[in-house]
């Protein structure tokens, strides 16, 4: 298999080639349609110049003066009417030509060899040094018939130009092959790069180090490829950590219960203490749980395969059943609840919004200060409904703020650690509010109190 660069580089090579003999064949083509009928009257006009000259002057040293005229740039036949044949400059490559071409022109005729010269497709006729490729004309001089054939002696005219236009050809070329080669590389190093890049990845190394500064579509796709291998990572991470966290959290209820059950097992166990241990051995396995049951309803949040079941449904009615069902908590704890519950209807699935304010109901009292204050209120705008949970609990810092979404966040604090909690709470209500097409507003302030604000739009189709 050829790599990349060598197929690039042999494809533009072979592109340059194709174009150079296309193009001279083009302006070959140009010659023998244009220039070469223009190339034969301007000779013509040459040689019938030199011929009236000749036969203007009665004591012309014909023979100095051909000499003179090769000298100046022309190959020169000629030929008397006794078939006495003198060549005059430099010779011609080719030197047949036809006896009754001659003739032709011994009997007064022109003779247009270079118009008549034969077309070839890669030798321009304007190079062709042949005795065929001349002009032919009659004159006398001192009574005697002369043929005199001539052409202009490229090599001598133009043989500076000859090297110059080679050096240049010559110059294009190796300078195109070598830049070709070079402006290749360039394209495909990245793609190397990022071959090589791809393979770490596929490896399990997301920690790769891209060295692409491009603003072009390599250096695109070489953004867009670090950005996928910087989401895997977290990805990765985020899944080790959920891994661990869930193992710690199902382990330290078990090993409770593990121990509590042991201590049943003795016999110098009194009623008391007995029932002490069943009750811990029971917070813990509904710990577990709803442990158990959190997970599972993140991961189905995760999928997001089977649809919101969305009804329209009485908000008010739902959030009172929430409240009611954790009355004894409130009245526990001495909370002073205030409630402002309009009638409202919201359409949304209501056993995942149920999720949503009884995570924030049990959050708003957990963390609340004992007899504290909670209200609850629904305010219904035009496009949407603010559901809010006030509470004059402990309250928490931004830096809080930013992660208490996070799956498994606890503030670490003394005051958090003594409530019970799995830090899968407020996570579960971002997943279902953002399926709602949701937002969620958070105010608070530390030792004051938080108020959590639910912002679903009325229209969520
Ligand atoms: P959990 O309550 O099980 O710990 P959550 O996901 O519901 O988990 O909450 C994450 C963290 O956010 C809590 O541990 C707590 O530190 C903080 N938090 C949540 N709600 C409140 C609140 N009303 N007042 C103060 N802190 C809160």
């Amino acid at each position: 298999m050829k790599s990349l660069y060598v197929k690039l580089a042999i494809t533009t090579i072979a592109i340059m080639i194709a174009s150079s003999l296309i193009s001279f064949m083009f302006s070959n083509f140009y010659y023998q349609q244009k220039l070469k009928p223009d190339n034969d009257d301007k000779n013509t006009n040459i040689a019938l110049d030199m011929a009236s000259y000749v036969e203007s002057e009665e004591d012309l040293n014909l023979e100095r003066y051909l000499e003179h005229m090769a000298a100046v740039g022309y190959q020169i036949f000629l030929t008397d009417q006794d078939g006495n044949e003198t060549y005059y400059g430099n010779p011609f490559r080719d030197q047949s030509l036809p006896g009754e071409t001659i003739e032709l022109v011994l009997s007064g005729e022109v003779y247009h060899g270079i118009k008549q010269f034969p077309q070839e497709t890669f030798v321009t006729g304007f190079f062709a040094n042949e005795l065929t490729n001349t002009i032919g004309v009659p004159f006398e001089h001192n009574q005697i018939q002369y043929a005199l054939f001539i052409r202009p002696d490229i090599k001598l005219l133009f043989n500076e130009m000859h090297i110059l236009f080679a050096w240049i050809l010559v110059l294009t070329i190796v300078l195109s092959i070598i830049l070709v080669l070079i402006n290749t590389k360039f394209l495909v190093n990245p793609l190397s790069k990022l071959t090589a890049a791809t393979n770490e990845l596929s490896e399990g190394n997301f920690s790769i180090k891209l060295e692409i500064e491009r603003d072009d579509e390599i250096g695109k796709l070489a953004k867009g490829f670090k950005h996928m291998a910087e989401q895997l990572d977290k990805l990765d991470q985020t899944k080790n950590e959920f891994i661990s966290n869930v193992s710690h959290d199902i382990q330290s209820p078990l090993s409770n219960i593990k121990g509590y059950s042991n201590l049943l097992k003795k016999n110098t166990l009194n009623q008391e203490d007995k029932d002490l241990y069943i009750s811990i051995i029971n917070n813990e396995i509904n710990r577990l749980s709803n442990l158990t049951k959190q997970l599972l309803l993140l991961a189905s949040l995760d999928k997001q395969d089977d649809l919101l079941k969305k009804t329209t449904y009485s908000l008010s009615d739902q959030l009172k059943d929430v409240i009611f069902n954790h009355q004894w908590s409130i009245s526990e704890k001495g909370i002073m609840a205030s409630y402002s519950l309009p009638d409202t209807q919201i359409n949304g699935d209501r056993t995942l919004l149920y999720n949503v304010w009884e995570n924030l109901l049990t959050n708003a009292i957990k963390y609340n200060k004992e007899n504290g204050n909670l209200d609850i209120s629904i305010l219904e705008n035009e496009h949407d409904i603010d559901i809010r949970f006030k509470d004059s609990g402990i309250g928490f810092s931004e830096e809080v703020q930013e992660q208490m979404f996070d799956r498994f966040y606890r503030e670490d604090s003394s005051r958090t650690k003594e409530v019970e909690g799995t830090g899968l709470g407020l996570s579960i209500v971002a997943s279902i509010v953002d399926l709602h097409g949701g937002q969620i507003q958070i105010d608070s302030e530390k030792h004051v109190g938080s108020t959590f604000t639910i912002i679903l739009p009325k229209n969520t189709n």
